[in-house]
């Protein structure tokens, strides 16, 4: 298994991948790792994916929970929003957490090389071609040619995707005509306190977010009228109003940069045996800090049905359903985040309304009612995500459906339904009491059977009582039961011609 870039995508693919016993060969062009912290928020649901390959309690620990969401106007905090806690019951990780995206990076290579897995560094993959049997890509370093042999092919090599031009797959879109600029600051000032702030002003727009404890702020801005994006641009052309009415006083600046925003989504996020995830796929506005964590989100629902069709426990018609499953999401989240970016960037009357004097006016009223905080939440953390509409998901049993996200319920302190997932197998979950003849069901398919004592929070989440759960390896529900009728558990494995993996423990 050949994978092309080293970003978060690649890398994650990488440690699902060799956690899931495949062995895996992750090559990049760049030298050396970036050293620039990028994309910042890591939402909920990639915190849960973490889990289940044991980095989150790592990555929490080399970030920062953020605590409240501030809005500013005029030079005055207008809003407070507490958010550290905003989805408590919904997932182990309630908040967002800020962690960039060169510690992030460092820290999944680090686990990657206890797993035995090394980066191979400047080599650029120049050419790919396949048949039915094979993918053959040229590598190239120091001008010299390696040829490669491998079964299936990730291109993960970013917006720019060498793998996607190989390929000819299109990749429409368009974009934006404003650009953003970016700086990781040293300041000191009441916005540097660990928490977000946002200044909202008729022509002006700056966020503050926290780094880490102590003075690091990364600032990220809208570039006005009158500043050129593509002429080279310093700290010193936006040290501007937004930063004067966040009473930021900068004292060193680490990194600038400005880049514009680009919204498009590839045709095809496969062809044959390759496949394309994260930027090479789809890009967008980083409003709401989606992208990263879609790219994410690409490569755990790939690297199971991979592991499953090398490991001859699936046919490879499995593979079919990756990019039905993540293209639907990807475009859905290009037209939200557009209309978001667009609410924050236009500079008519209306609009500099809806900023300045609605947001903040309404934003600590809409997130004290709870039905709406739960709704945020859900959506930016990217918990709500689901594949109903897939070949794999079917029925349904209470509120849940086939295609769902398993949710989350806390039994006691620390002990939880999410932790037989770190088996990154199949399993079947039963919330109350299991009929004796699908005990027997399982230990023939190989399943292991995880029973949950039924409490009354279970029916708020969406279970029925005794009703079955079959779980896919990446926490999603594939089949729901209210009768939990072991036969049909049986036909939905021969339906998809699937076995399991390992041995378990019932
Ligand atoms: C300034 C900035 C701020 C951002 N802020 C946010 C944010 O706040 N939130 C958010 O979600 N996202 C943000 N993003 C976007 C985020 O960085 C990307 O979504 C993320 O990096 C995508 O990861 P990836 O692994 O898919 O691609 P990349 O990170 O682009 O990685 C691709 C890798 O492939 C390698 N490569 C490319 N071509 C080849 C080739 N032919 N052969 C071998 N290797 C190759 C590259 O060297 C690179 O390492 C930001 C981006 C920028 C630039």
């Amino acid at each position: 298994m050949l994978i092309v870039g080293a970003g978060p995508t690649g890398l994650w693919l990488a440690l699902w991948l060799t956690r899931l016993g495949v062995r895996v060969r992750i090559v990049d062009r760049a030298a050396e790792p970036g050293t620039t912290s990028r994309a910042l928020a890591v939402q909920a649901r990639t915190m849960e994916y973490g889990d289940q390959i044991g980095i989150a309690r790592a990555m929490v620990q080399a970030g920062v929970e953020v605590e409240s969401l501030n809005f500013w106007t005029g030079g005055r905090r207008a809003a407070r929003v507490p958010i550290r806690s905003i989805g408590e019951g919904l997932s182990p990780y309630p908040f967002p957490l800020v962690l960039p995206q060169d510690v992030h990076e460092r820290l999944l290579i680090e686990r990657l090389g206890q797993l035995g897995v090394k980066v191979e560094r400047s080599i650029e993959v120049t050419r790919v071609e396949q048949d039915e049997q094979r993918v053959r890509a040229v590598l190239t370093r120091d001008g010299a040619e390696e040829i490669v042999d491998a079964a299936y092919l990730a291109g993960c090599d970013g917006a720019s995707s060498t793998v996607r031009d190989q390929l000819g797959i299109g990749f429409p879109g368009g974009t934006y005509s404003g650009a953003f600029y970016v700086a990781d600051v040293d300041a000191s000032g009441p916005t540097v306190d660990g928490s977000v702030h946002v200044d909202i002003e008729d022509e002006d727009f700056a966020i503050v977010f926290p780094l880490k404890a102590g003075e690091r702020v990364r600032l990220v801005g809208i570039l006005r009228d009158g500043v050129d994006p593509d002429r080279e641009l310093s700290f010193e052309d936006v040290r501007g109003r937004a930063i004067a009415h966040l009473q930021l006083n900068v004292t060193a600046v680490h990194w600038f940069s400005t880049y514009r925003v680009h919204h498009r989504v590839a045709d095809r996020f496969r062809s044959g045996r390759i496949f394309l995830l994260g930027d090479a796929a789809h890009i967008h506005s980083p409003v709401g800090g989606q992208g990263m964590n879609t790219g994410i989100g690409d490569a755990v629902n790939l690297s199971w049905k991979l592991a499953a069709v090398l490991g001859e426990r699936a046919a490879e018609s499995l593979l079919e359903t990756y990019e039905p499953e993540r293209i639907a999401f990807a475009r859905q989240l290009v037209a939200t985040t557009d209309r978001a970016f667009s609410v924050v960037t236009a500079s008519g009357g209306f609009a500099r309304m809806v900023r300045t004097r609605v947001v903040p006016a309404l934003a600590p009223t809409v997130t004290r009612l709870t039905v709406l905080r739960r709704l945020i939440f859900r959506i930016v953390s990217q918990i709500r995500i689901e594949y109903r509409h897939s070949a794999l998901s079917a029925g349904r049993a209470g509120g849940l459906h086939g295609g769902d996200r398993l949710p989350w319920v806390e039994l006691s302190p620390g002990v939880d339904n999410f932790t037989p997932l770190s088996s990154l197998d199949w399993q079947v979950h039963v919330y109350g009491a299991a009929r004796g003849d699908l005990q027997e069901a399982c230990v023939q398919l190989g399943l292991a059977l995880h029973r949950f004592e039924w409490v009354t929070k279970m029916a708020a989440a969406g279970f029925k009582r005794d009703a079955l759960y079959l779980i896919r390896p990446d926490g999603y529900i594939a089949w729901a039961d209210a009768g939990a009728d072991p036969s049909q558990l049986r036909s939905y494995f021969d339906r998809h011609r699937l076995t399991v993996a390992r041995q378990f423990r019932v």
